[in-house]
């Protein structure tokens, strides 16, 4: 096997692993003649005839393939290894791409992943081949999160169809084999459109459809067994994509749908009707990554157009709200302002017992309200009549999920409420205060409290799945993808991987940190007290850019249209380019501190100051 220094064929030097699978070794190497990085696959050494005859197979098939969500095949060893060359994919497993958020980025990265994995397989279907072995880690992401269908080791080829079985052992993959690949049946494009929907549920739930204990037992499962409807495991799925997926997942291959040409279109509409929703939906706050479609064309031509002050200012990073084309700004001063952001005449404002205590919350047409005094209050939206309030609820966070709330409590409990007045569906005692809202990633509920324990709960019915001790945070986790961004209140940014339980990076913000990351375009963007604001990579924690800020930042920083915004303690709005950290603008919008995070709707930009002071700039 090849080792990090060989080079292989005077053109190849191995760089290190990649990846192993069942018939072949991956390694990333360095391409002396074209110079650039590719990936070997090697076949390992004391295989069978019958594995030679799959490598084989698997080079044929991607030399005839060409679609952009295919792996590009470059070059053929010869002579004594067994390899070929192709194009370098790593940016993670397709799953990565999930589990699905209702922010509009991360929303339509993963439905437009998924559209272009089935183009692929229409494509590679209409040339009469079956892949046979679709799974997480055999669609595999670039860099820039695309996917590229690879591993065509099973590859079905119509003129030689069914003699890949060997007898006792079913080729593929468990967790993710339809039903007639599991008995030995006949396979077919169908069983390819049964593993991506396996694939996809797995992506967009964080869930495979089925587990257990040994392979035996999933594939039963596949064969007898209905999946959960994915909207049941995760309320963020729409019903259309939970439909789909049942499709997909139908034991039946004629019942599936009819061509993975189908299955793109339905997808591509799934998404452009989730992206017209979003835009109704908060993108801050807890569990959301603070990344915002924008009709904002130019960062640099952005202007302050209007200034209003109100008693005082919202003091935490997701103070201010937008909700059916309202700005709802949280006032230390015992009110919630509810402002037109054409022209920031105050539309409403709604009195409360004590101070707005958590970014107010609307969903399921209500909106709810936490206050110092200890209640929590639900309205009805947009009209502000009040439907009930709840005394000594003591709220820290507020997390939708659906119609229901996910309400973090001083006292230590979590709870899942729903719109009824203190309508508990079930409470879970944390063992301390809770130090923030719980954020939702797929049908987890993760939630810190005072003693610095992470705890994930299953959403659903509060069942505890586990806890890790991380440290104090002041900001709730983030989920991205693969990764919960954890930033601790003594500025070290941590990506728990909650399926494995083991941080894959830790980087150190220096000074405290108050507020979440944002995260957009596969990076993650903090700000700190150091001052500065950093950009890393969201796969591995290194260093993209960073630049030194003129003072301390407590708002969460917020990304629309490419641009990066972040406001400071000095009263300044910055934005630097995502890619880059070029600066693009720089404003002056308080004579104090801004602590809210800087709200992007539409073709203009929100600023709301501890001063009371709220500024549109277009
Ligand atoms: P096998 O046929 O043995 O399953 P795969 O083709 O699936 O082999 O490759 C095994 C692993 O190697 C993959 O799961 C992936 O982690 C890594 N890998 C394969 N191809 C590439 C590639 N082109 N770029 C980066 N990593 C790859
Ligand atoms: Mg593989």
């Amino acid at each position: 096997m090849f080792h990090p220094g060989d080079v292989i064929d005077g053109r190849y030097d191995v760089l290190g692993p990649l990846g192993h699978g069942g018939m072949g070794h991956v390694f990333r190497a360095h391409d002396r003649r074209l110079e650039r990085t590719v990936a070997l696959k090697v076949l390992r050494p004391h295989l069978t005839e019958l594995d030679a005859d799959r490598f084989r197979r698997e080079i044929r098939a991607l030399a005839r393939l060409n679609h952009p969500a295919v792996v590009s095949i470059y070059d053929l060893g010869q002579g004594e290894h067994v390899y070929f060359a192709m194009e370098l994919v790593d940016g993670g497993a397709f799953t990565d791409l999930g589990p699905l958020a209702e922010d509009p980025e991360p929303f339509a990265a993963l439905l437009d992943g998924a559209a272009e994995v089935a183009d692929a397989l229409a494509y590679v279907h209409r040339l009469g081949m079956v892949h046979r072995d679709l799974t997480p880690r055999n669609i595999l992401l670039t860099e820039s999160g695309r996917p590229k269908l690879m591993d065509f080791g099973l590859v079905q080829l119509t003129e030689t169809s069914r003699q890949l079985t060997r007898t006792g052992s079913t080729l593929g993959t468990p967790q993710y084999m339809a039903p007639e690949q599991a008995t030995g049946d006949a396979t077919g494009a169908a069983t390819d459109l049964y593993a991506f929907g396996a694939v996809l549920y797995r992506a967009a739930t964080g869930v495979a459809p089925f587990d257990a204990e040994n392979d035996q037992a999933i594939m039963y499962q596949h064969v007898y067994h209905e999946p959960t409807a994915a909207v049941d495991v995760h309320p963020a799925i729409p019903p259309a994509l939970s439909q789909l997926l049942a499709r997909l997942l139908a034991k039946q291959p004629a019942a599936r749908p009819d061509s993975a040409a189908t299955v793109a279109d339905a997808l591509r509409a799934i998404r452009t009707d989730g992206i017209a929703r979003t835009t109704h939906r908060p993108h801050a706050g807890a569990g959301h990554r603070s990344a915002y479609p924008t009709a904002i064309a130019d960062a640099a031509a952005l202007r302050p157009r209007w200034q209003v002050r109100l008693e005082e200012g919202p003091q935490w990073p997701a103070g201010m709200a937008a909700a059916d084309g309202f700005l709802l700004v949280g006032q230390r001063a015992d009110a919630l302002a509810v402002l037109r952001p054409a022209d920031g005449v105050v539309h409403a404002r709604f009195e409360l017992e004590d101070e707005v205590s958590a970014p107010p919350l609307v969903t399921g047409g209500r909106l709810w309200l936490a206050a110092r005094d200890g209640s929590l209050q639900a309205r009805a939206w947009p009209s502000g009549e009040r439907a009930w309030l709840a005394a000594d609820v003591d709220a820290v966070g507020l997390t939708a999920t659906g119609a229901d709330v996910l309400v973090a409590r001083r006292d230590g409990r979590l709870e899942r409420w729903g719109a009824g007045p203190r309508e508990v569906r079930w409470s879970v005692d944390l063992g301390a205060a809770a130090a923030t809202a719980a954020t939702l990633h797929g049908h987890l509920a993760l939630v810190v409290a005072d003693d610095g324990w992470l705890h994930a709960l299953d959403a659903r019915d509060g069942a505890a799945r586990f806890r890790v001790d991380v440290g104090a945070m002041a900001a709730p986790p983030v989920s991205a993808g693969a990764v919960v961004l954890l930033a601790t209140r003594s500025g070290e940014v941590h990506a728990f991987d909650p399926e494995a339980h083991v941080v894959r990076w830790s980087y150190d913000v220096e000074g405290e940190a108050w507020a979440p990351p944002a995260v957009a375009e596969r990076l993650v963007f903090m700000g700190s007290w150091g001052p500065r604001l950093h950009a890393l990579h969201v796969r591995s924690g290194d260093d993209a850019w960073s630049v030194p800020l003129a003072h301390p930042v407590t708002a969460a920083p917020v990304v629309a249209g490419g641009v990066v915004y972040v406001a400071n303690e000095g009263g300044e709005l910055l934005a630097f380019d995502a890619r880059t950290g070029a600066e693009r603008a720089r404003h002056r919008v308080a004579s104090g501190a801004v602590q809210a995070s800087p709200l992007p709707v539409g073709d203009a930009l929100f600023v709301a100051a501890l001063d009371g002071t709220v500024t549109c700039l277009r």
